[in-house]
C-alpha cells in the first residue's frame, strides 16, 4: 500500500473518469426498432430531451416528441424512406433551431428554413430554438396600439391589438384567408413585419397568397412559411413553432409583428395523426389529450413587450375551419378559449354578398377596444346594437308589410348600415376614411341615398374629401390627433357634399 506513488492513483482515477465518460457517451446513441408514416421509434436514448433534435443516418433529422420507458418517438424531417431498422441515432443536445434574421424578409420558406421561392439558401448565420418559454407577465405591458385591418367591420366592430391574438373562424370558403391577407396588405408603410404561416393548404392557394402580397407590395415586409397539404405531417407540425420563433427575433429587436397561421384546424389534425402513429391514447375525438397545449403554447407567445424589453409585440391572427358553423367542436372551443376573441364568418352572409360576411353578433374582440383610436370609437359606438336589431326586425318584419315609421326607419339605416360595412377584396380603408363614413351613416346622411347608390356615395364621398382643402384638412386632423375634432366642420362637409352628389 505504501509504495503506490500518488501519480499512480490519480492516473487510476483518471482512466476510470474517461471510462465513465464513454459509458455516459454510449448513451447518446440510440438505435432504430422501428419507422414508417415519418415516425421512427428509436431505443437507448436514455437522456434524450423532449423536442431535441436526433441525428439519423444518410443525413435525415428529426425531433423527439414521446420519452417512454425504454424508447424515445421520434418524427422525421426528410425522407425517411432512407431509415431503417437498426440504423444507429445520436442526440445532438439541442433543441430544433430553425434561421432567423433580416435575410429571411420577402422569402418563402419551409418550416425548417429551406427556400421555396427560387431565391437561394437564406443567407443568415442566426438561429433560434423553436420551443421556447413564453414571455412572463411582467415582461409584458397591456395591448394599447392599434393594429389596423383596414377593414371597416373589423376595425369598427373587433377592433384588434397590437399583442392581441385574434381568431379567425368559420367554414369553408368565408373569405376567413381573405381577412388575413387584406390585414397585411394593409400594414404597407406601418413598420409591421408580417409572417404568414400556410399549414396545410394547398400549394396553389399557397402560391396565390404570395402572388397576391406581390401584387400589392407586401411581400417588402413579409415572410411566408409554408408546410403545405402534400408535405409529410412533421414539417405541419413545425410550421407554426417555426414562424413565431421568426417572428419573435423581430419582437425583441423592439419592432411590431403579425403573425398569421392558416389554419390550426389542419395543424390539430397533423398532430393527431403523428400521435396516433407513435401510439399515445386517443381522447376526444380521437385528439391526443394534450392538443390544447399544442395551440396554447404557441398563442401564448403572442405578446406586448414591456418598454425595457423594447416595447416590441406579435400579433397573433390564428385561423380555425368549422364544420357547417360548428364552434362548439374539440378544436374551436380550444383556440376560442385560449385567444383574445373572434371573429365569426358564416357561410349564409357570405352567399348573399355580404363580405366580409363577419357576423357582428358571435365576433368579439376583448382586449383591442383599449387600442382604438378615440375618433373610431365614437362613431361605432352603437354600430353592434344597430346592427343586432336590424337582424331581429328583419326577421321579424319579414311578414308584415305594415310597419310604423320608426321600425320602419330602423330597417332603412340598418340597410345602409350593412352596406357600408361591406367591403371589396384587397381594398383596405385607413382608418380616417373609416370614421368619416361611419360619422356620415350615423349622422343620417345616407338615410336618403337609395341602397343601391351607397358604395358609389361612399367612393365619391372619399375622392370629396382628398380633392378639397377642407377635406384634407379633416381627415389630416383625425389621423394626426386621432379625435373626432371639430364636429360641424364634417357636419359642414357632408352637407355640402350631399348637395352635390344628389345632383349628379
Ligand atoms: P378556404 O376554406 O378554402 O381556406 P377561406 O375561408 O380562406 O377558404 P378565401 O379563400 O379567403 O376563403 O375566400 C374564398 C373566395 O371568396 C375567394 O375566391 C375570394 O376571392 C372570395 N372573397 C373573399 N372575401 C371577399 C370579399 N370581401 N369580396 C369579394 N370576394 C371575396
Ligand atoms: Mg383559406
Amino acid at each position: 500500500m505504501a509504495n503506490i506513488k500518488i501519480e499512480e492513483i490519480s492516473s487510476y482515477i483518471k482512466e476510470r473518469i474517461k471510462s465513465y465518460r464513454d459509458v455516459l457517451e454510449t448513451k447518446e446513441v440510440g438505435t432504430v426498432i422501428r419507422v414508417g408514416d415519418g415516425i421512427a421509434l428509436v431505443h437507448g436514448l436514455d437522456n434524450a430531451m423532449n423536442g431535441e433534435l436526433l441525428e439519423f443516418p444518410n443525413g435525415v433529422y428529426g425531433m423527439v416528441l414521446n420519452l417512454e420507458t425504454n424508447c424515445v418517438g421520434a418524427i422525421l424531417f426528410g425522407d425517411s424512406s432512407l431509415i431503417k431498422e437498426g440504423d444507429t441515432v445520436k442526440c445532438t443536445k439541442r433543441i430544433l433551431e430553425v434561421p432567423v434574421g433580416d435575410a429571411l424578409i420577402g422569402r418563402v420558406i419551409d418550416p425548417l428554413g429551406n427556400p421555396l421561392d427560387g431565391k437561394g439558401v437564406v443567407n443568415t448565420s442566426k438561429y433560434a430554438a423553436i420551443e421556447k418559454k413564453a414571455t412572463g407577465v411582467m415582461a409584458r405591458q397591456s395591448v394599447k396600439v392599434p393594429l389596423q385591418t383596414g377593414l371597416k367591420v373589423i376595425d369598427a366592430l373587433v377592433p384588434i391589438g397590437r399583442g392581441q391574438r385574434e381568431l379567425i373562424i368559420g367554414d369553408r370558403q368565408t373569405g376567413k384567408t381573405s381577412i388575413a391577407v387584406d390585414a397585411i396588405i394593409n400594414q404597407r408603410g406601418k413598420d409591421v413585419i408580417c409572417i404568414y404561416v400556410a399549414i396545410g393548404q394547398k400549394e396553389s392557394t399557397v402560391s396565390t397568397v404570395v402572388e397576391t402580397l406581390k401584387r400589392y407590395n407586401a411581400m417588402d415586409y413579409s415572410i411566408v412559411v409554408s408546410a403545405s397539404a402534400s408535405n409529410p405531417s412533421p414539417l405541419l407540425y413545425l410550421a407554426p413553432y417555426s414562424g413565431v420563433t421568426i417572428g419573435e427575433e423581430f419582437m425583441f429587436k423592439g419592432k411590431d409583428v403579425l403573425i398569421v397561421y392558416d389554419d390550426l384546424s389542419k395543424h390539430a389534425v397533423s398532430y393527431r395523426e403523428l400521435s396516433l402513429l407513435l401510439k399515445r391514447p386517443p381522447g376526444r375525438e380521437a385528439y391526443p389529450g394534450d392538443v390544447f397545449y399544442l395551440h396554447s403554447r404557441l398563442l401564448e407567445r403572442a405578446a406586448k413587450l414591456s418598454k425595457e424589453l423594447g416595447g416590441g409585440s406579435i400579433t397573433a391572427l390564428p385561423i380555425i375551419e368549422t364544420q357547417a358553423g360548428d364552434i362548439s367542436a374539440y378544436i374551436p372551443t380550444n383556440v376560442i378559449s385560449i385567444t383574445d376573441g373572434q371573429i365569426f364568418l358564416e357561410s349564409n352572409l357570405f352567399h348573399s354578398g355580404v363580405r366580409p360576411a363577419i357576423n357582428a353578433g358571435l365576433s368579439v374582440s376583448r382586449v383591442g377596444g383599449s387600442a382604438q383610436i378615440k375618433a373610431i370609437k365614437k362613431v361605432s359606438g352603437t354600430l353592434r346594437l344597430d346592427l343586432a336589431s336590424y337582424r331581429e326586425l328583419e326577421a321579424f318584419t319579414q311578414f308584415g308589410s305594415d310597419l310604423d315609421p320608426i321600425t320602419k326607419a330602423k330597417l332603412e339605416r340598418g340597410k345602409r348600415t350593412v352596406e357600408v360595412l361591406k367591403q371589396p377584396l384587397h381594398q383596405p380603408l385607413e382608418v380616417e376614411k373609416q370614421v368619416i363614413i361611419l360619422f356620415a351613416l350615423g349622422h343620417g346622411y345616407l338615410d336618403k341615398v337609395s341602397l343601391d347608390k351607397v358604395k358609389a356615395f361612399e367612393n365619391s364621398l372619399f375622392t370629396s374629401l382628398e380633392s378639397k382643402e377642407e377635406g384634407k384638412r379633416i381627415l389630416d386632423s383625425i389621423r394626426e390627433t386621432k379625435e373626432l375634432g371639430n364636429t360641424e366642420e364634417i357636419k359642414a362637409f357632408l352637407d355640402k357634399f350631399v348637395k352635390e352628389f344628389s345632383e349628379i
